[in-house]
């Protein structure tokens, strides 16, 4: 039995992702920790990933629900127009918007928009980053029948090694040395993705790479569009920088 902390008790993470795996292998091992510290978490997936090259649209569905479940997470499927379709467009970004304030998370995640990728991730993160925004603006039309919502933070993450970092995005780790076992399997969650090419061992190696570079087991890296506010000097204690 693991020990319960209360430190997240109360704080929703509403999270973007444009495929069934996206999330779980980009902020997967987060996600895990903030739920293990009482944090609630929805999951809002863009398509079945029927595009892709293994996996069937129902295949797919069933992993990322079984994943959910691991996290203790609901998640959502909204009707878009799928798997390499997905396109920042005022329905979508107004659909998001929706699931913001109906949600109302303290920390909204998108994956980060890097040019360099799936052009589904890209999108994803346009759409959230816009949606997040008119969420919180007064009498944005289209979002009349729910109460405008700001999120705390919006907080993007890595699918891929070649959308690491992007221009004028702010960098954090958070150490998941705890979760490395978890969120392997969670991962592994998603068989039809994880046979050919070894997504995992990826997904590993690079948290390794920044754990050490942090002095921990393992690191996740989140990026915020400009500065965050840490909180009071007290908030400095846990702090660590580059041992390199
Ligand atoms: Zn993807």
């Amino acid at each position: 039995m693991r020990m319960q902390s209360v430190a997240m008790t109360g704080k929703r993470f509403l999270v973007f992702g444009a495929h069934p795996d996206d999330i779980e292998f980009g902020c997967g091992a987060v996600l895990l920790d903030a739920a293990e510290r009482g944090a609630s978490i929805e999951l809002v997936v863009f398509s079945k990933g029927e595009a892709g090259t293994h996996g069937s649209r129902s295949e797919r569905e069933t992993e990322a629900t079984e994943a959910a479940k691991m996290m203790g997470a609901s998640i959502q499927f909204p009707s878009t127009p799928g798997d390499t379709r997905v396109r920042a467009g005022l329905e979508i970004t107004l659909m998001a918007a929706k699931a913001i304030r109906r949600f109302k998370p303290d920390f909204v995640l998108a994956p980060s928009g890097h040019l360099n990728q799936h052009p589904d991730h890209r999108e994803t993160c346009r759409i959230v980053r816009d949606a997040n925004r008119l969420a919180r603006y007064g009498k944005t039309p289209g979002l009349e029948d729910l109460d405008p919502h700001a999120s705390q933070a919006l907080l993007f993450y890595d699918i891929s090694n070649e959308s690491c970092g992007s221009e004028g995005l702010t960098p954090i780790l958070l150490d998941v040395s705890t979760q490395v076992e978890r969120w392997t399997a969670l991962m592994k969650c998603h068989q039809s993705q994880t046979g050919n090419v070894d997504y995992i061992d990826l997904q590993l190696s690079r948290a390794r790479a920044l754990g050490i570079q942090s002095g921990v087991k393992a690191a996740a890296r989140l990026y915020s569009e400009g500065p965050l506010l840490l909180g009071t000097s007290e908030s400095l204690r846990d702090v660590a920088g580059p041992r390199f």
